[in-house]
């Protein structure tokens, strides 16, 4: 990992840098059909430019997000979860005793299944039983309209479901996710890729105070736009707080002021 690709190369930032950032949402590793790569020296430095305290992290390849989270301060994983591969449960139940894995991603587009397809409820009971979130993809269809989802949420009233991208480009899904959040108590929403800040503040507005948590989806997007984002939405100082850091913080640590997740 020696050449240098766009991602790498950290901008210049002015304008007011926030209290806290904790961004729920983060890809490590190499990334050849984007060109662009997020490995544990950039991803500490991503973490020292922007003051991200910290950053939910992940890749199918679980076993390297273990010695990104191992080696990097501030960084926590996900853990990937494909129903298609073997033992993805077993190897999901071996993560969550780490300290540093506090939920689950899924990708119902790239890895071709539904987000309510049964092979996936003896983990989503896991994650019940640990209070852990799970994080999945949302924008596309088929797999991951926000609708889809909701049949998996509406399945398990316990379970915590994250809207990534909170329906990412289009307006109809944006509107979507947002209604899916609005009338499931255990739907929230994550900001990362969906273009339109006033949905933010709307989302605040409809969903509640504290299910709408900033997410950056680096390296794909730039950490400080996607921060910056939030920041002109219109929302006041402590909410914007709330958005950035103390929502995710919530969470995945239990506790809007923890600095580390609770012993589970
Ligand atoms: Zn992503």
């Amino acid at each position: 990992m020696s050449a240098e690709l766009p991602g790498m190369k950290l901008p210049s930032v002015t304008g007011i840098a926030p209290a806290d950032v904790v961004d729920a949402h983060m890809h490590v590793g190499d990334f050849p059909l984007f060109n662009v790569r997020m490995d544990a020296d950039t991803l500490r430095a991503t973490f020292a430019h922007y003051g991200i305290s910290a950053g939910m992290v992940f890749h199918p390849d679980n076993q390297y997000v273990r010695e990104v989270v191992d080696s990097v301060d501030g960084a926590y994983g996900l853990v990937w979860a494909n129903p298609h591969r073997e033992g993805f449960l077993e190897e999901a139940v071996e993560l969550f005793d780490h300290p540093r894995f506090l939920g689950v991603k899924l990708h119902p587009l790239l890895d071709a299944y539904h987000p309510n397809d049964p092979a996936l409820h003896p983990l989503i009971q896991e994650l019940i039983a640990r209070d852990m979130p799970v994080l999945i993809h949302c924008g596309h269809p088929i797999f991951t309209l926000p609708w889809s989802i909701e049949e998996l949420a509406v399945s398990f009233p316990d379970a915590k479901v994250i809207l990534g991208h909170m329906g990412h480009g289009n307006i109809v899904y944006i509107n979507g996710a947002i209604d899916v959040a609005q009338r499931n108590a255990n739907v929230y929403l994550e900001t990362s890729g969906m273009p339109m800040h006033t949905k933010i503040t709307e989302a605040i507005d409809r969903v509640g105070e504290h299910k709408v948590m900033y997410g950056s989806d680096a390296p794909f997007h730039e950490v400080g736009v996607e921060i910056r984002k939030v920041q002109v939405s219109g929302l006041g100082p402590e909410m914007l707080d709330r958005v950035l850091a103390k929502n995710a913080r919530l969470l995945f640590f239990g506790d809007e002021e923890a600095s580390a997740p609770v012993h589970r």
